[in-house]
C-alpha cells in the first residue's frame, strides 16, 4: 500500500494546506520518503464537525463491537507493510512491533467483548413507589452514555498500542464516541496506514464516515486547534508532561472546558527492603538493569528512582552489581531526535548533581542512547524536587536511606506516579505496611516483587495515577475500565418503558447486570 501523505477526514482524503513534513529514520538520521501535509484550521474544523454530525452515539453495542473487531482484522491485514514502515520510523525491532500489533489487536477485541457483554453501562434502576410517604417516588433509571467527539493524541514510544488505533481510540469508539486522531509527528506513515485501516473498517461496518478522522501535523498548532474546537467533548492524550499539561491548560481555558485524560511521564519509584536487599540483591540488580534499559529505557513505567533500605553493606553490594551490569549495556537507537536530545540534557543535569555509578557503552550512529546509573544518599531526594522529574531513557538513580524513617520520608515526599514497586520478603512486607499504605496514595499501580515495565491489558489494570502522572487519577488509559472515561451518567425519570434505552427497560432485553432497587441482578 502506497502512502499518500494526506489526512483522512470523514473517510475522504484531504490536503488543503501547502506545508509538509517528513518522517526520519532514527537509526540513520535520514529522511524517509513521503511528504505529509500539515492540517489547516479548516481541516480540523471539518473533522470535528463531521464527528459531531455523525450520530455514532446511536450505533448499537453490537455495531460498535463489530467495528472494533473489523479494525483489528484490518490491522492484521496490513501485514509486513505496517511492520516495515513502523520499524523505519521508530527504530524499534520488528519483533517488538509485531508484539505491539498483537497487543493492539487484542485490546480492540477485549473492548468488543465488553460491548457484547454489555454491563459496562452501569444500569441502575429505582422503581417508582406511588405509595411512599410523605411523597411518592418517581421511576428513576440511569446509565452511562457517550460524551461526544474525542480528540486522541498518541505517544511516540508506542506507535501502535498508544497511537491511532491504540487504547484511547479503542475505548472512545467502544463508548460510542467518534474519534479525531492527531497523528504523532514521529510516525506519520504508521499513522496513515492504521488510519486508513480504521476508515475502511468504518465503511465496511456501514457506520457514519464522521466516526473517525486522522489529521497529521508536526508542531503544536494542529493539536491546539483540535482541543480548542467548540464541538470537541473530551481529549485522550499519551505523551510528555509538557505536551499533556499544555493541552490540559488549553482545554481548561475554553469557554466550555472539557475533560482531558492525559497520561504523562513518571519516574516509577522502587523500594528495596532490608531482607530482600541482603538475600537477593544480586537478582534484583539484574532485573532492575533489564527493566531500566529495556527498549532503550523508553517506557513510561521505566523505574527511574530506586530507594535502598538502610543496610549499608548490602546496599553497597547492590550498587556494585548494578554498576557492573550497566557498564555492559550497549547503546541503542532512540525514537527520535527530540527524545535523544532531551535524554542527553537530562543525563547531563543528573551528572552535575549526583555521583555517577556507571555508564553503558556508547555508539555514535543515529540517535543512540547510552545507559546511566547514578547514586546519592536518600536525603538528597528530600532536598531536590528535580530528582523526581522523568529523564526519558535508560537512566536510573539509586538512593540509599540511612534510617527507616528516611525511607518513609522518601515515599511521603513523592508526587503522583504510574507505578510504585516494593521488593521485600514476607517479613519485610509485614514490617512495612506503612510504606505500602503511603505508596497506594501515590501511584495508580502498586507492585510487590515484580518490575513495573510491562502493562497487562485486562479488566483490573490501572494505568494512571495522581498528577503529574496523569491529569485525572480517577481512571486508567489501559484496560477495560478506560471505557468509562468517555461516558457520563444520564438519568431518565418517569419515562414510559418503551421510550427507555434497552439497557434500562423493565424486561432487561440485553440480559445485563443491573442495580435494581439496590440489589445487583442479572
Ligand atoms: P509528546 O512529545 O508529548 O507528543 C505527544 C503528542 O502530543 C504528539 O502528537 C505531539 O505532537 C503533541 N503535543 C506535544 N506537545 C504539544 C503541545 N504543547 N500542544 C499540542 N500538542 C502537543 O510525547 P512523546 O515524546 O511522543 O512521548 C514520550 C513521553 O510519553 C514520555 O514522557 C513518556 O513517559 C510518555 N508516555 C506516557 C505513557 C503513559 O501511559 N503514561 C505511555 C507512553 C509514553 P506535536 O509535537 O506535533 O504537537
Amino acid at each position: 500500500m502506497k502512502l499518500t501523505g494526506l489526512h483522512y477526514i470523514a473517510g475522504q482524503p484531504s490536503a488543503s494546506g501547502s506545508r509538509t513534513f517528513t518522517a526520519t529514520d532514527p537509526a540513520t538520521a535520514t529522511a524517509l520518503p513521503t511528504a505529509f501535509h500539515e492540517a489547516t484550521d479548516q481541516e480540523v474544523d471539518a473533522a470535528v464537525q463531521a464527528a459531531a454530525a455523525a450520530e455514532y452515539h446511536r450505533a448499537t453495542a453490537a455495531q460498535r463491537a463489530a467495528l472494533l473487531d473489523t479494525i483489528a482484522t484490518q490491522l492484521l491485514d496490513l501485514g509486513e507493510t505496517l511492520v516495515e514502515r513502523c520499524r523505519a520510523e521508530t527504530g524499534l525491532p520488528a519483533g517488538r512491533i509485531q508484539g505491539e500489533r498483537g497487543r493492539t489487536v487484542n485490546q480492540l477485541r477485549l473492548f468488543s467483548a465488553v460491548l457484547r457483554e454489555g454491563s459496562w453501562v452501569d444500569a441502575r434502576i429505582d422503581r417508582a413507589d406511588p405509595d411512599r410517604e410523605p411523597t411518592p417516588q418517581p421511576d428513576i433509571r440511569s446509565m452511562l452514555q457517550p460524551l461526544g467527539p474525542v480528540g486522541v493524541f498518541g505517544a511516540g514510544n508506542f506507535p501502535l498500542a498508544f497511537s491511532v488505533a491504540g487504547g484511547d481510540t479503542a475505548s472512545a469508539l467502544a463508548g460510542g464516541c467518534p474519534v479525531i486522531v492527531k497523528g504523532h509527528p514521529s510516525h506519520p506513515g504508521t499513522s496513515e496506514l492504521v488510519g486508513r485501516a480504521i476508515v475502511a473498517a468504518v465503511a465496511a461496518c456501514g457506520l457514519p464516515a464522521g466516526t473517525f478522522s486522522l489529521l497529521q501535523g508536526q508542531g503544536h498548532e494542529v493539536g491546539q486547534a483540535l482541543v480548542r474546537h467548540p464541538l470537541l467533548a473530551a481529549v485522550g492524550f499519551t505523551g510528555s508532561y509538557r505536551g499533556g499539561k499544555a493541552l490540559f491548560d488549553a482545554a481548561n481555558q475554553r469557554p466550555r472546558p472539557i475533560p482531558v485524560y492525559a497520561e504523562m511521564g513518571s519516574t516509577n519509584p522502587v523500594f528495596i527492603l532490608p531482607e530482600a536487599l541482603r538475600e537477593r540483591g544480586a537478582a534484583i540488580a539484574e532485573g532492575l538493569t533489564q527493566s531500566v534499559t529495556l527498549g532503550v529505557g523508553q517506557f513510561c513505567t521505566n523505574p527511574g528512582l530506586v530507594f535502598l533500605a538502610p543496610e549499608a553493606a548490602a546496599a553497597g553490594t547492590f550498587r556494585d552489581a548494578v554498576a557492573r551490569q550497566f557498564a555492559a549495556v550497549e547503546a541503542d537507537t532512540m525514537l527520535n531526535d527530540g527524545i535523544a536530545v532531551a535524554y542527553a540534557a537530562g543525563v547531563e543535569r543528573l551528572q552535575s548533581e549526583l555521583t555517577l555509578l556507571a555508564k553503558g557503552r556508547e555508539r555514535d550512529t543515529g540517535y543512540a542512547g547510552t545507559a546511566y546509573v547514578f547514586h546519592a544518599p536518600a536525603r538528597r531526594f528530600l532536598e531536590n524536587e528535580r530528582l523526581e522529574e522523568e529523564v526519558f531513557g535508560p537512566a536510573t538513580i539509586t538512593l540509599t536511606a540511612e534510617t527507616r524513617e528516611e525511607l518513609l520520608d522518601g515515599a511521603r515526599r513523592l508526587g503522583g506516579h504510574l507505578t510504585a514497586t516494593v521488593f521485600g520478603t514476607e517479613a519485610d512486607l509485614r514490617d512495612h505496611a506503612d510504606l505500602l499504605a503511603i505508596l497506594a496514595q501515590k501511584a495508580g499501580r502498586v507492585i510487590v516483587n515484580n518490575f513495573p515495565t510491562g502493562v497487562e491489558v485486562g479488566h483490573a489494570m490501572v494505568h494512571g495515577g495522581p498528577f503529574p502522572a496523569t491529569t485525572d487519577s480517577r481512571s486508567t488509559s489501559v484496560g477495560t475500565r478506560a471505557i468509562a472515561r468517555f461516558a457520563r451518567p444520564v438519568c431518565y425519570q418517569n419515562f414510559p418503558d418503551w421510550l427507555l434505552p434497552a439497557a434500562l427497560q423493565e424486561a432487561n432485553p440485553l440480559g445485563i447486570r443491573r442495580l435494581v432497587d439496590g440489589t445487583w441482578t442479572g
